[in-house]
């Protein structure tokens, strides 16, 4: 059966809905339960919007363009997260599961 690829369009048009949604709800980061500076251009400063993944793309390529994995987090909170997977359960809004490992 072949994989069915969603456009790297589509992917960029379901990004530009997500934000749009979030800054409309006042969605806070869900790795830190602090709220977003929406008004920031994205990924420009700590606390300007940046789209997170559920699972770490670079463990899971596959849903890298799965709407369903999106969440809203800081710029800052996503570059402390790094590649790891999703703390658990999911609404512990805490940074205390971030491992600095260097
Ligand atoms: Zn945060």
């Amino acid at each position: 059966m072949p994989r069915v690829r969603k456009t790297t369009r589509q992917f960029e048009k379901d990004k530009a809905a997500f934000f749009t949604k979030c800054k409309a709800s006042h969605a806070v980061c869900w790795l830190c339960g602090m709220p977003i500076d929406y008004e920031a251009t994205k990924n420009t400063t700590d606390d300007s919007f940046n789209l997170d993944h559920l699972y770490p793309v670079s463990k899971h390529p596959e849903l890298q363009f799965d709407p369903a994995g999106f969440k809203p987090s800081h710029t800052s909170c996503n570059r402390l997260r790094g590649n790891q997977d999703p703390p658990t359960p999911i609404g512990t809004l805490s940074r205390q599961w971030i491992n600095t490992n260097d």
